[in-house]
């Protein structure tokens, strides 16, 4: 939505005016169709996506003013900018009225069209960041509610586990000249921690995110991350790889919470490498809306990402792992972005890339 290209419709009878205009607009790399009449402008099956109209006040089918009410039915998101004659005073005030946005006088002033397609570009990118925002805040409350569940269910389920874990710590006591009986509790006890992390990694990406932030070396909170993963890479040949050569790595950022970042990623990393395993990491400076950034790559010699589960990734409870909880990289993004910053997955192959900039300060 940064975009600021928009999809223009211009209704003009006159030909020699809608090719002018229609040149005008495409070199300043708008999107354009054009109809030549009312009618032809409401048989265009591209109506619904139009941003904004530029309508002739006479066409020789019908007057803005009549046409305004079909149009706006039609193209409810499209802001309608009236194109009028000098002495057409009471046709603007009328078409306005029927809620065109704008008015411009003929012959068109270039300059002031233009301005007027900035502000309709404006004003759609500040009514699509409000959507996010309101779209952020019921995500946030909807997870608070599902986290004070979870939270409450996980501590009742903990004293339950505990329990049976006793008793099968005594069953297999009772059993254990009997393998195939203690082959039989040993997945029951795997299944009971399969229980616990769901119901961890549920509460962990549904509790509001406060961060405590520092200013930190991010090098050594990812390699700490590496290091705690030591239990999934038993038995695999792994190596992390960095090229960090002169990049500053600093950021203000939550060392808990990115740790937890890093471990997913490299976490899932660690499942899907051939071996031997090599995961890169390859940091450099950049920017974020203008703000001084850090950038992160991490690739992987696995798989990759298939184009069609790209989309999921992030998505919670999206998982192939047949004890996945599908929770690791939604968990990631909402700590990213609490950060201020964006995780992305590259484009494929060879291998999962994973890009997370991170702003320097906090937001
Ligand atoms: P989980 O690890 O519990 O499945 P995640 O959210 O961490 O949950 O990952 C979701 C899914 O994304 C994984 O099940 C896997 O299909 C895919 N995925 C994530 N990282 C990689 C990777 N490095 N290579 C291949 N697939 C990956």
């Amino acid at each position: 939505m940064d975009d600021p290209t928009l999809d223009i419709l211009v209704i003009e009878d006159d030909p020699d005016a809608r090719e002018n205009l229609r040149d005008l607009l495409e070199m300043d790399g708008q999107r354009v169709e054009v109809a030549g009449s009312a009618a032809e402008a409401m048989a265009s099956e591209h109506l619904p996506q139009f941003a904004a109209i530029i309508l002739d006040r006479r066409l020789p089918d019908a007057t803005a003013e009549r046409l305004m009410p079909r149009l706006k039915a039609a193209a409810p998101d499209a802001a309608v900018i009236v194109v009028t004659g000098y002495s057409d005073l009471q046709g603007v005030i009328a078409a306005l009225r029927q809620g065109a946005e704008d008015y411009l006088i003929k012959p068109l002033n270039h300059d002031l069209l233009r301005a007027s397609l900035a502000r309709i570009s404006e004003r759609r990118r500040l009514a699509h960041s409000l959507e996010e925002a309101r779209e952020r805040a019921v995500q946030s409350e909807r997870l608070a509610a599902i986290g004070e569940m979870v939270a409450g269910l996980a501590h009742e389920s903990r004293n339950a586990l505990q329990r049976s874990q006793a008793c099968l710590e005594m069953l297999s006591l009772t059993v254990r000249d009997r393998p195939e009986a203690i082959d039989l509790i040993a997945r029951i006890q795997n299944a009971q921690d399969d229980l616990h992390t769901l119901y961890e990694d549920v509460r962990g990406y549904a509790s509001p995110i406060k961060l405590d932030c520092d200013r930190c070396d991010l090098s050594l909170v990812w390699r700490e991350a590496w290091e705690n993963l030591s239990s999934a890479r038993i038995g695999k040949e792994a190596t992390l790889v960095e090229h960090i050569e002169g990049v500053n790595l600093h950021c203000v950022a939550d060392l808990f919470r990115m740790g937890q970042v890093f471990r997913n990623l490299l976490d899932n990393s660690l499942a899907a490498g051939f071996p031997p395993i090599v995961v890169e990491v390859v940091a450099e400076s950049t920017t974020m809306e203008g703000r001084p950034a850090l950038r992160l790559r991490f690739r992987d010699n696995g798989p990759g990402i298939p184009p069609e589960r790209r989309s999921q990734l992030f998505d919670p409870f999206f998982t192939t792992k047949a004890r996945g909880t599908g929770l690791g990289l939604a968990i990631a993004r909402r700590i990213v972005e609490a950060h201020g910053g964006r995780i992305e997955v590259g484009e494929n192959g060879p291998g999962a890339t994973f890009f997370i900039t991170l702003p320097r300060g906090l937001p």
